[in-house]
């Protein structure tokens, strides 16, 4: 069985703020709707080895990718390269270093901003070079690509969470605020894409710290969080599953029924 999946990457989200601060997903949880899963980040806790790491199911010392200025492409096979080369529709409203990663590097906005090409991996993309780029127009260009091309897969990647905490560190109002934020926006989307059959996965590549930054090995900023959504998932208790963000991959070709060498906990997925 096959299901179109939507991936949220929120950048830079610590698994204790989600927690704690985002209220509509919470409530999910609540009506058994959700249920959130703590993942352990890879190292170092980076943006782009991150990127790399979710879409690929490989960790960064083994990508190469092993930190923020490796500008090439990709050479893993990408939750993009196995649906596209298996005949599924992709799509990504992400920063431009995901355009990088599986499309052309480097990115030149005039060029890869708006992208639509079904030879290239991530086929419609509306990509940002802004770390301000605002959350709520990244979802809207994101709507705008799933009710256009009503891909298999889509990947929706804002940058807002990560850019507050840079700014103002891990216990701040404001970073708690963006999280806030993030919810509710998710909380005018999810309905409507349950309703059109969607599996949804919310996560972040890696936590923050209170000195304005990550990249190391603190627990808050390697916790991250994983909503999961949908009836594809068994919705097990978090204690009874250990999931590894090598094993997000795994887990989306698996949603979509590809063929492929990731790993992902079975536990996790109804057969
Ligand atoms: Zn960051």
């Amino acid at each position: 069985m096959s299901s179109k999946t939507i991936l949220v990457v929120l950048d830079g989200l610590n698994y204790q703020v989600a927690h704690d601060c985002m209220g509509y997903l919470t409530g999910l949880i609540e009506h058994q709707r959700a249920t959130l899963y703590k993942i352990q980040s890879e190292l170092p806790s980076m943006s782009r080895p991150l990127y790399e790491c979710l879409l690929t199911g490989i960790s960064p010392v083994n990508s190469g990718i092993v930190n923020n200025d490796i500008v090439r492409l990709s050479n893993q096979d990408s939750i993009f390269s196995l649906a596209t080369s298996q005949g599924k529709t992709t799509a990504a409203a992400a920063y431009h270093w995901v355009s990088e990663l599986y499309n052309i590097a480097p990115y030149h906005a005039t060029r890869d901003r708006f992208t639509n090409s079904k030879q290239l991996n991530i086929q419609h993309g509306c990509f940002y070079h802004w770390d301000h780029y605002p959350d709520e127009a990244l979802f809207l260009d994101a709507e705008h690509l799933r009710r256009t091309h009503q891909p298999d897969f889509l990947l929706i990647h804002p940058m807002n969470i990560d850019d507050v905490g840079h700014k103002f560190g891990l216990d701040s109002r404001q970073y708690r605020n963006s999280a806030r934020t993030a919810d509710i926006i998710l909380s005018n989307y999810i309905d409507d894409w349950v309703n059109d059959g969607y599996q949804v996965l919310i996560t972040s590549d890696h936590g923050m710290n209170n000195d304005l930054s990550h990249g190391g090995n603190l627990p808050e900023e390697r916790d991250v969080p994983l909503f999961v959504i949908g009836e594809r998932f068994t919705h097990q208790a978090s204690d009874n599953i250990q999931i590894k963000q090598t094993d997000i991959c795994g887990v989306l070709c698996q949603l979509l029924s590809l063929k492929h060498n990731k790993t992902y906990p079975q536990e996790l997925l109804v057969l």
